[in-house]
């Protein structure tokens, strides 16, 4: 499958790996191991597939819900769960992904998923600690709810990006349509 890459931090990326939070629509996108593979390679992070067990994948999904849960307390101004920082801690100071240089003299990205997941974790550190926290935002999109860096210069940005964006345009097309539909019945129907 195709991820979707439109947060502006690889961590943020991560944290929408679920569809649609919170809601009955809710959709894990890491379903196997193999996709949290496909995910790392799609985000650049490395160069080819990693092998990933199940247990892997489980603790994959526990960081990355750490991930989401202190963003979003962050947003709400809010203190993260201490067990969150200590997993987030304890995560980021492991051994990041490294780019490792070939005989061939070319450089390549590459890891296991621990380091993957250090990197990840490191990467969310990061961004709490610099300034582009501050313009983090949640897609107004009801159904979509996932994070991003709004790096719009008036800083107004309300999508996570252009698909969400032109679903609100449609939408607010077709009630200014049923709005107008409505208000010229009434002369028909008295
Ligand atoms: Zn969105």
């Amino acid at each position: 499958m195709t991820f979707r890459f439109v947060s502006g931090r690889r961590c943020l990326d991560f944290a929408g790996t679920v569809r649609h939070r919170g809601s009955p629509a809710s959709e894990e996108l890491l379903t196997h191991p193999e996709r949290l593979s496909d995910w790392a390679v799609q985000a650049g992070l490395v160069d080819t597939a990693i092998d990933v067990t199940d247990s892997d994948l489980a603790a994959a999904i526990e960081l990355r819900e750490a991930i989401y849960r202190s963003v979003m307390a962050r947003l709400e101004q809010r203190r993260p769960k201490p067990g969150d920082v200590n997993l987030l801690n304890e995560r980021a100071c492991q051994r990041q992904l490294t780019l490792r240089l070939q005989r061939t003299g070319f450089a390549r990205r590459e890891g296991t998923t621990a380091q993957l997941l250090a990197t990840l974790a490191a990467d969310l550190l990061d961004l709490l600690a610099g300034a582009d926290i501050e313009y983090v935002k949640r897609c107004v999109d009801p159904g979509c709810t996932r994070l991003f860096i709004d790096s719009s210069r008036a800083k107004n940005r309300q999508w996570c990006g252009i698909k969400c964006g032109n679903r609100a345009k449609v939408e607010a097309f077709r009630a200014r349509q049923r709005a107008s539909a409505r208000s010229e019945q009434p002369a028909i129907h008295n």
